[in-house]
């Protein structure tokens, strides 16, 4: 659970231009954009974009303060955009808890009345 992630995680390479993604929002220190296998129309990820961590655990307070921050006009932007009904906020540590991509992300993801609610 610990340490710093792997060089090679596909966030990483996102972060380097190194493969594509539709951003959604970006500032000086996160990036934001859509998830790629999305459980819900709109569904978005948003980084550090210096913080080496893999979950919440090791997270510089900076940078998870930098996050929720996005992670907050993210929503907003959402909301805003496509009206749903509620927002999954999600984040996951470690493989069994669901993390797929070892490299701090969090989850917005808009929900309707009546669709599968995921997680
Ligand atoms: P986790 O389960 O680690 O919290 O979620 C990782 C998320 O990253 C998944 O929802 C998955 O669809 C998304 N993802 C994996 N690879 C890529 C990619 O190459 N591009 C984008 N935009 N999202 C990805």
């Amino acid at each position: 659970l610990d340490g710093t992630y792997d060089d090679g995680n596909v966030f990483a390479l996102i972060l380097a231009g190194k493969i594509p993604s539709t951003r959604l929002y970006e500032d000086e220190h996160t990036y934001a954009f859509l998830d790629i296998q999305p459980q819900s129309k709109g569904h978005s990820l948003v980084i550090s974009k210096w913080s080496k961590a893999r979950n919440i655990l090791d997270v510089e307070d900076e940078a998870l303060a930098q996050v929720m921050a996005t992670v907050k006009k993210v929503a907003n932007a959402t909301r805003r955009a496509l009206d749903p009904d509620g927002i999954h906020v999600a984040q996951f540590n470690g493989a069994p808890a669901g993390q797929t991509v070892f490299h701090l992300h969090f989850h917005i993801v808009p929900r309707w009345e009546g669709q599968p609610r995921g997680f």
